[in-house]
């Protein structure tokens, strides 16, 4: 078995197109091929169909491409059923980004562990968004969080052509697994002010396209705070800006992901119940949900132990429901149980504890999703190899390590 990279370039029209890029091991070795046979002998495995449910919406074309496949290897004669798919890459036609997707098949004995846990990190993209790849990288992430504008400002983000491509060519030859984008922080869908109201849609909406641009996952943001007008009486205004938001970016891949809140005064979303009403409200399958554990935490969840595991899981399952969850926030907390206080720690290092991350990792509900850590870091510089190691620790995963060229 080997592993199998593939860039995957469509022509307009969408099956009969041009493959970039590789086979054989996870150096690429160029090649070009028509795009069917590959796909007939990846994408056959199971563990595919996977993939496709849980990035629906990015693999639309390729539901599509698989069906009118056929089982013609002849171009591809290197690559064998049960080879590893990792990283196959997307280009609808020139105008529309990249997309990307990691696929693995599961015949035979995988060649990296558990290709579907996914841990990664919050990274900085100071010197342009292309530069968080390569932060990420040196970190172990297999994918990677980013504020591609600052977080407390309302100021667009311009994406330089230049550097968006440079942005898709590091994130492919990385194989990143995906890249969520974190909006600033004064988005209020739930205030009663209509300013800041139409402020906080037009935000969004320039994150969602700017994720189009970048064919990010998802686009994250805190519902806000009623300011004591009430959750019930703003549920209803929260419910239409997200439609609003998902109509006026109609194409981008990412969805719309609301974050629970730690919970301090008049906020949105810190109960499982709000953020599954919150969903509701939008009736859209492109809203989902981000579980930061920290907020969970401090908005009065325990996790500690198997119990308490299962009944907040449960009541997730309930109020939220996991088909809804995008991903997941790995942090553990400064501040006890019930706090309402938003202060992350480092992994193991806070009042949840590393006994409550494996117990966490050890649900298969959980780890179906991708986890990001947005913790302080050892030397306070932000999410490290150190802190992906130790949740890798708990989620049964070998430990990453660097290769010197990509730690520096
Ligand atoms: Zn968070
Ligand atoms: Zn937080």
């Amino acid at each position: 078995m080997k592993l199998v990279k593939l860039f995957v370039t469509f022509g307009g029209a969408g099956v009969n197109g041009q493959i970039h890029g590789a086979s054989g091991d996870a150096r690429n070795v160029g090649r070009r091929s028509q795009v069917g046979a590959p796909s007939a002998v990846v994408l056959k495995h199971d563990a595919v169909e996977d993939v496709l449910r849980r990035q629906r919406g990015h693999l639309e074309n390729v539901t599509d491409l698989l069906t009118v496949t056929g089982d013609d290897r002849q171009m591809w004669s290197d690559v064998q059923p049960g080879d590893l798919l990792f990283s196959l890459v997307f280009h609808v036609n020139s105008t529309i980004p990249i997309r990307q997707a990691g696929l693995a098949a599961r015949s035979g004995a995988p060649p990296c562990d558990n290709p579907r846990m996914l841990i990664g990190a919050h990274v900085s993209c100071r010197g342009g968004i292309h530069t968080a790849v390569d932060r990420a990288a040196a970190i172990g992430a297999d994918l990677f969080q980013t504020h591609p504008t600052p977080a407390q400002m309302w100021r667009p983000l311009r994406l330089d052509p230049e550097v968006r491509k440079q942005y898709l060519t590091s994130y492919a030859a990385a194989g990143m697994r995906g890249h969520y984008m974190h909006a600033v922080y004064l988005i209020n869908l739930a205030t009663p002010k209509d300013q800041l109201l139409r402020q906080s849609i037009g935000s969004l909406v320039h994150y969602m396209q700017l994720a189009e641009q970048l064919n990010a996952d998802g686009v994250i943001f805190h519902p806000g705070s009623h300011l004591g007008a009430g959750f019930d009486g703003m549920l209803e205004q929260m419910g239409t800006a997200l439609r609003e938001v998902l109509e006026r970016a109609p194409d981008s891949p990412a969805k719309l992901v609301v974050e629970n809140s730690a919970g301090s005064g008049g906020c949105v979303g810190c109960s499982f119940e709000e953020l599954g009403r919150i969903v509701d409200a939008a009736g859209s399958d492109r809203v989902g949900v981000c579980l930061d554990t920290q907020h969970m935490f401090a908005s009065g969840y325990d996790v500690r132990t198997a119990e308490q595991v299962a009944t907040t899981l449960d009541r997730f399952a309930t109020d939220v429901g996991f088909e809804r969850l995008a991903l997941v926030h790995a942090n553990d907390s400064r501040r006890p149980l019930g706090s309402n206080v938003d202060r992350h720690a480092n992994i193991g290092e806070g009042e949840i504890g590393t006994e409550a991350f494996t117990l966490l990792l050890a649900d298969d509900r959980l780890r179906g999703v991708p986890w990001i850590l947005e913790v302080p870091g050892e030397d306070r510089s932000g999410p490290d190899l150190a802190n992906i190691n130790r949740l890798r620790e708990c989620a049964g995963l070998a430990p990453r390590v660097l290769e010197p060229a990509a730690a520096g």
